[in-house]
């Protein structure tokens, strides 16, 4: 016998819920509960799909890694909890201040990755630079509403034909490296 419409909507509605609370399992499996961005094994899993595209199709690609000057001392002088505020707080001036095609995630700690698809060096350290001013110019809050001040440092790195994205990383790693050497806020690529 036929199924009756009441019953087909049922099945229905069963197989759109089924569907919404997967995507809500598969959000929740990429996102950083902390800031809301990808987290490491996503971010690092897009970064492999955008070196991919960037090969096949000879697209130019940057990455940025950002780190936090002297964030445990954020944590010292504030606590651990403020410290996670800050984190996001850091992770929504990115975010704003980066352009929709760009993808941010955290990489561990206070540290994060901006993945810039299709965009050389110049491109690449403007995004960076208006990062870091934005950052520097903001007035980050503690739990009470005070407000102050803190800096962040980037290495930047260029994608090369054929590598992979631990040579991608790890060259960035060393720019940031640099960056940190060289008074912090600041800043670097890699060669
Ligand atoms: P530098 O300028 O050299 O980067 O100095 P730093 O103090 O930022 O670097 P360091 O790597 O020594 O310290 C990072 C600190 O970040 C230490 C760790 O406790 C803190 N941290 C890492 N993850 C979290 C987190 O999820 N929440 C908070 N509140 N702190 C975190
Ligand atoms: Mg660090
Ligand atoms: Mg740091």
């Amino acid at each position: 016998m036929a199924e009756t419409i009441d019953d087909a909507i049922k099945r229905w509605r069963q197989i759109q819920q089924g569907r919404a609370n997967q995507e809500e399992l598969e959000r929740l499996a990429n996102i950083d509960s902390l800031t809301g961005l990808l987290n490491r094994g996503a971010i690092l899993r897009k970064l492999s799909e955008q070196m991919k595209h960037a090969k096949r199709y000879r697209e130019e690609l940057s990455l940025s890694l950002l780190d936090i000057d002297h964030f445990k001392k954020v944590n010292d002088q504030y606590g651990h909890l403020t410290g996670d505020d800050v984190l996001e707080q850091v992770a929504i001036i990115m975010w704003q201040n980066i352009r929709d095609a760009d993808i941010i995630g955290r990489y561990g700690g206070e540290e994060f990755i901006i993945i810039l698809p299709r965009t050389d060096l110049s491109s690449a350290l403007n995004v960076a630079e208006r990062v870091r001013k934005m950052i520097e110019a903001s007035k980050i809050k503690d739990s009470e509403g005070n407000a102050f001040s803190l800096t962040v440092s980037q290495g930047i790195s260029i994608y090369k034909l054929g590598e992979d994205e631990h040579s991608l990383i790890s060259r960035a790693d060393n720019a940031l490296y640099k960056a940190k050497g060289n008074g912090r806020n600041r800043v670097e690529t890699s060669n």
